[in-house]
């Protein structure tokens, strides 16, 4: 049954607002960097440098602002909705652009209806409760969007490649992790992953920016060099998380992302396009109205 059958009683006399993008959607076909279900993924085999046909961050600029404005456009409609909610996940190496990707990509959307969460090093207290309860505490109400920048993926890669806890335990956190979403998707939020693919060679120049521009340094963490020794090991507890973990009700996206201006465009897209396939339409108002004039 769709979400607007009869038995969500009035959903059925939703007002059809005319759709938000009335020309087809554009080429390229963003689905091409979801990872399927099962599907072993390669990170190596994904070029991080990746424009399709785009040379320059201006050649992007008129379609990464209508794919905003299609953003903000259904986000005032899920809103007005409340019937479905959207989770966004980050996820990235250091300095692999999950800041960045917020700001640019959130940046017109109406703060009431989107929050974001950041996840840290786990307190006292969340450390003394399941791994998951900190992130179902922040997964988004029916109505918003919720973004969370670093996620319960930490909890099968930090703690996996800096031997945080026991392979057992770990191990068998993506089934855990895969019964969460599913819970969440079966009670109407929509979860969406995105994986920020960049090169190791990105990754010493961003940090070395951080390092030369005095505005930036506040970014710069001494822990950022020891993490980067663990690359390749950060890589192979990525790739085993998106094939465990990229299911039909929550796909994972590996987005090529060394050039920032692309990843912006991709995420924006698809967080569109997932957004429209939700389809939240404005509530039905009252009979009548349009007789109702204010009195003095
Ligand atoms: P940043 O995002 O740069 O502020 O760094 C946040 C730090 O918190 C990173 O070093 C993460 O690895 C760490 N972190 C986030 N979640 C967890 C977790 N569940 N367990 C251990 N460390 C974590
Ligand atoms: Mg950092």
């Amino acid at each position: 049954m769709s979400k607007h059958g009869d038995a969500q009683g009035g959903a059925s006399k939703a007002i059809r607002s005319e759709k938000v993008v009335a020309e087809e959607l554009p080429a390229p076909d963003y689905p091409r960097y979801r990872v399927g279900p099962g599907n072993r993924t390669s990170l190596a085999a994904i070029d991080p440098d990746e424009t399709e046909h785009y040379r320059k961050k201006k050649d992007v600029v008129k379609e990464l602002e209508k794919q905003r404005r299609r953003i903000q456009d259904l986000q005032e409609r899920l809103y007005a909705e409340n019937e479905q909610g959207l989770l966004i996940v980050l996820q990235a190496m250091d300095t692999g652009g999950k800041d960045g990707t917020i700001k640019h990509v959130f940046g017109g959307v109406n703060p009431q209806g989107c929050r974001v969460s950041s996840f840290k090093t786990p307190s006292a207290e969340e450390a003394n409760h399941d791994f998951l309860w900190r992130y179902h505490k922040s997964a988004p109400a029916k109505g918003r969007i919720g973004i969370f920048n670093r996620s319960h993926y930490e909890d099968v890669l930090v703690v996996r490649v800096k031997n945080l806890i026991p392979e057992e335990v770990w191990r068998e956190r993506y089934e855990l992790i895969n019964d969460f979403e599913r819970g969440l998707t079966a009670n109407g939020i929509t979860v969406l992953k995105f994986f920020l693919h960049i090169s190791k060679d990105e990754q010493k120049k961003r940090l070395q920016s951080r390092l030369d521009n005095p505005d930036k340094r506040w970014k710069f963490s001494s822990n950022d060099i020891k993490e980067r020794a663990f690359w390749e090991a950060y890589q192979q507890a990525f790739e085993d998380a998106l094939g465990n973990c990229s299911t039909e009700h929550a796909p994972w996206y590996v987005v090529p992302a060394n050039k920032k201006w692309y990843r912006n465009l991709v995420v924006a897209r698809t967080i569109a396009d997932t957004l429209e396939a939700m389809d939240p339409r404005y509530p039905p108002a009252e009979e009548g109205l349009e007789k109702v004039k204010i009195p003095d």
